[in-house]
């Protein structure tokens, strides 16, 4: 089958190389060139344990103070505040405790197997160098602190991650570089990540594009429909692409394609901001999540990077960079050691459904087209598996994981 794939992101690039290993013809579509977008610059923690939603029990309770405070993970710019208002209380709304438990066996799915899938793909396009499965340490400034997140901690264990308390004197011997400032850790042995997220996903683009996948530089516009199917894209070029079949991974950007397919999809995007520190003097090992600022920081090949931060503000407002400069403020205090001389920012759109799951499945409207997105803080870690899935999709295969809690349509026609 010619099947044509919408974005040049990690999702839209793990979606074809599954996709290949069936004997599909693809096509990426994508103005941007891959990795250019959200897979460009994030965190890069490949992390079987991240699958607690980001709306937890009690949450709203801070989200004033985090408001208020300047130095803190969370912001909206005031202009933006009716147009997120709907979404925030459905965000809400999913951050009971049931739900909570619901998503998080459900996210558990999709991101246990990230290095089963991950693999074939790496070794394939020769890239097992870029995936490290050092293991990633959450931090916490005590014991006592570590305790307010205690119940998500334990729903982790309780769908199988492999977690290990680590006390003061464990945790600077296994960093020296936390001494002193974090006095309780929590080590997640299994987890992984990359060393650098866009070389990561550029490394399997291009071997998608040796094994004959086409790239088309243009922005998808609409799509013709007959018989019950998408039978070509309209692009911004006026040009139109005839295919048998269609992937949407447009990440942030999907919603209006989407909803032409299908029942309105509540696509929000939580900008996230990054700092690398270009400089860096540090000996980390492992991913370090800064839990009580909610940072992650990930030594990768061309520096520190510090991530983190969530943002209201749309797909179209410009980057505020003083975001990024909390994260910079914070590393400092977090590292007083570390030498920041030569830095550099980004900020990137993490593409939110209020769940914090993303789509995965078939288009309502069309049967030959498919949705893939809107994987929020988990793109890199559910990108392989999300692929895996949508083959066995379009093959007509049974999915390996339960997608009905993934559904396209699970947000009705509100
Ligand atoms: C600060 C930060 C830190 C993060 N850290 C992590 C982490 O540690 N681990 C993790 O798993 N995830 C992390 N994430 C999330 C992760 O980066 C995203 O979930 C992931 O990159 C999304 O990938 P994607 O392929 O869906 O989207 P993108 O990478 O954004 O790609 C989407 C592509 O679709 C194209 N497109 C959109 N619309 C159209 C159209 N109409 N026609 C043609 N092309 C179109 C765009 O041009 C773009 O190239 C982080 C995100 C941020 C912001």
């Amino acid at each position: 089958m010619r099947i044509a794939v919408i974005g040049n992101g990690i999702v839209g690039t793990c979606c074809a190389a599954w996709l290949q290993r069936d004997g599909h013809h693809v096509t990426f579509v994508d103005p941007r060139g891959p990795a250019e977008a959200t897979s460009f610059g994030n965190a890069g923690s490949l992390s079987p344990s991240a699958c607690l939603p980001v709306g937890m029990p009690g949450m709203w309770r801070k989200v004033p103070r985090w408001l208020l405070d300047p130095l803190g993970p969370l912001a909206i710019r005031w202009w933006y505040a009716p147009l997120v208002a709907p979404w925030i209380a459905r965000f809400l709304r999913a951050s009971d405790r049931a739900e909570v438990v619901r998503i998080a066996t459900a996210l558990r799915g999709l991101l246990a197997p990230i290095f089963d899938c991950y693999e074939p793909l790496l070794q394939r396009a020769n890239g097992m160098g870029l995936m490290k499965r050092s293991g990633c340490l959450y931090v916490y400034s005590g014991e006592e602190a570590a305790r307010q997140w205690a119940w998500g901690m334990n729903l982790r264990r309780s769908l199988g991650v492999e977690l290990r308390d680590i006390g003061e004197e464990e945790l600077a011997e296994l960093e020296p570089d936390l001494r002193g400032r974090f006095r309780f850790g929590i080590l997640a042995p299994e987890n992984g990540s990359t060393t650098d997220p866009a070389a990561f996903t550029r490394c399997l683009y291009a071997q998608c594009v040796k094994d004959d996948a086409e790239a088309v530089r243009a922005r998808v516009t609409g799509f013709r429909l007959a018989d019950g199917g998408v039978r070509a894209l309209e692009l911004d070029n006026g040009e139109t692409l005839q295919t048998d079949g269609v992937v949407l991974a447009g990440g942030a950007w999907s919603a209006q394609l989407a909803n032409r397919l299908g029942p309105r999809i509540p696509l929000e995007t939580q900008r996230g901001y990054h700092v690398t520190v270009e400089s860096n003097n540090l000996a980390l090992r492992h991913t370090v999540m800064a839990v009580e600022h909610n940072i992650m920081v990930n030594p990768m090949r061309m520096g520190l990077r510090l991530a983190g931060s969530v943002e209201f503000a749309g797909l179209h407002a410009a980057p505020d960079y003083r975001r990024a400069q909390i994260l910079l403020e914070r590393g400092r205090e977090m590292f007083p050691h570390l030498d920041t001389t030569r830095t550099s920012e980004w900020m990137g759109h993490r593409p939110c459904l209020p769940d914090s799951l993303p789509v995965i499945g078939r288009a309502p409207r069309a049967d030959n087209a498919w949705f893939a997105f809107g994987h929020g803080h988990v793109g890199m870690c559910g990108a392989a598996s999300t692929g895996r899935e949508i083959a066995n999709l379009v093959a007509g295969r049974a999915p390996q994981l339960d997608l009905a809690p993934f559904a396209p349509t699970r947000f009705g026609r509100a």
